[in-house]
């Protein structure tokens, strides 16, 4: 059962976050996926919901092709995933282009190019508007020849402004959420234009909708990208923000493709990369249980193991957790107090659900009783019969009693003297089904506590369904 409420939260949490809830009705729905599909898939408008005109075939085959943009299972029919998806936050600009470019992909034919911000939106200072957009043209230009320059006045090649509804481009804003701000390809007047919707609170932090993460997306468009189906990349057209604004490696790709590398040769080329879950080298940087599930942590991801579900879910950390950091060192479920704790350095992080529990971050020396020595923890695991926690550290481990609160006296141990065999340091740990899984680069471990044996040798992303190759 805990895990079927996880589910529920999860799946009611991810993309409405901001907004509680409501129950839909399945009349709701179809308009909903009739909508999106007309509006970022080109359906043709028939005034009819999915699934009850006479040409739902090609509803159908649209659907389709929307879950196999965003990695779903594509069944042609809006399930719960896809409507979840449906209803985040994004991009206006579709997923699919209306016309075939005659002439090739669009760019600009020079390198130098100028914007001017036409108007400032209310939620931020100028200043803090004028940083965000600088700071968004900064991260294309630092990896391509292309430069650009702020106009005060006249017409720039970018055209910024902040508007609401209809504002004369065929492609009218739909107040708070949904559609945030679109942007055009380059080309002569419009063309690499971009718009932000007034009817969206701007920030510059945590709160949605970041101006700078909106504005990085919107001006790969303005300079000839595309979406991207990689959900790490700047391009992916579905708003997220992970804390801290980086291109991918894939949009790094995408933009060198057509305008090639920067000339200054102490820019950086290489970008973040999304990890792979069927990548017979894939490691991990920590792992727990958590409510009966398994989740796997990298980077800035999580990805979720779910035995009810075929694919594994890959999305970042920050969608559940937005106040934690990227590059998660260790975790541990403390079942009995449905926490998660994640380690990251000297602190951690205590989360129940979707809630990073108050007074946290705290340190690991005053609450665990850590030598000022250990700078931080490699894997850790707890089992609930005897409230016993592990804590691996390079060659060493250390044992905390969750009921007395305080470290076991006699650590730290050798790890090969009480886990022969996983080596002599670990990545990652948990414990399912009274054994213990030990994580080791790409090698995965299966242990037995009681006759101290390992019982299985696995690939690292085992549990993920991949097809053996
Ligand atoms: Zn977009
Ligand atoms: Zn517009």
């Amino acid at each position: 059962m805990a895990g079927f409420s996880l589910l529920l939260l999860l799946l009611c949490g991810v993309g409405s976050r901001s907004f509680p809830v409501a129950p839909e009705t399945q009349q709701q729905d179809a308009e909903t996926v009739q909508k999106y599909l007309e509006k970022y898939y080109h359906l043709e408008s028939e005034g009819r919901p999915v699934g009850k005109s006479r040409h739902s075939g090609s509803a159908v085959a649209k659907l389709k092709q929307m879950q196999e943009f965003f990695g779903l299972r594509a069944t042609g029919k809006p399930d719960a995933e896809t409507l979840r998806v449906m209803k985040q936050p994004r991009c206006g600009v579709p997923d699919v282009a209306r016309f075939v470019l005659t002439q090739g992909n669009p760019r600009w034919e020079k390198a130098d190019l100028t914007y001017r911000i036409e108007n400032y939106t209310p939620d931020l200072s100028k200043a803090e508007v004028d940083r965000a957009m600088e700071k968004a043209f900064q991260l294309w230009s630092n990896v391509t020849p292309l430069t650009f320059t702020k106009l005060a006045e006249g017409q720039a090649d970018i055209m910024i402004s902040f508007v609401r509804g209809d504002h004369r481009d065929n492609s009218p804003f739909d107040g708070f959420g949904g559609n945030l701000a679109h942007a055009f390809q380059p080309g002569p007047g419009i063309g690499g234009d971009a718009h932000f919707d007034e009817d969206e609170n701007w920030t510059n932090n945590f709160r949605d909708y970041n101006l700078y993460r909106v504005a990085a997306h919107e001006l790969g468009h303005s300079l000839g990208l595309s979406h991207s189906t990689d959900i790490g990349a700047l391009m992916y057209p579905n708003y997220v923000f992970s804390g801290d604004v980086q291109l991918a490696q894939d949009d790094i790709n995408g933009i060198q493709t057509i305008y090639g590398p920067s000339k200054n040769p102490t820019q950086p080329t290489t970008g973040l990369q999304t990890p792979e879950v069927c990548d017979n080298k894939l490691t991990f940087d920590a792992i727990t249980t958590i409510r009966g599930e398994l989740m796997f942590f990298k980077d800035r991801f999580y990805m979720r193991a779910n035995s009810a579900y075929p694919e594994v879910e890959l999305n970042f950390i920050s969608v559940f957790w937005p106040s934690l950091p990227s590059g998660i060192e260790a975790a541990y479920e403390l079942a009995e107090r449905d926490e998660i704790r994640f380690f990251k350095g000297s602190k951690f992080w205590a989360v129940q659900g979707q809630d990073v529990l108050q007074g946290y971050p705290k340190d690991i020396y005053s609450s665990f009783g850590f030598p000022t020595t250990v700078k931080h923890i490699d894997a850790a695991v707890s089992e609930e019969d005897t409230g016993k926690t592990y804590f691996f550290i390079g060659n060493k481990y250390w044992r905390y009693d969750e009921h007395r609160r305080s470290m076991d006296a006699g650590y730290p141990k050798m790890i090969a003297h009480e886990f022969p065999g996983i080596g002599h340091k670990i990545d990652a740990a948990f414990k399912k089904n009274g054994f213990f899984y030990f994580f080791h680069g790409t090698r995965q471990y299966k242990f037995d506590r009681k006759t101290k044996r390992i019982l299985a040798l696995q690939k690292a992303n085992s549990w993920f369904n991949c097809r053996k190759n």
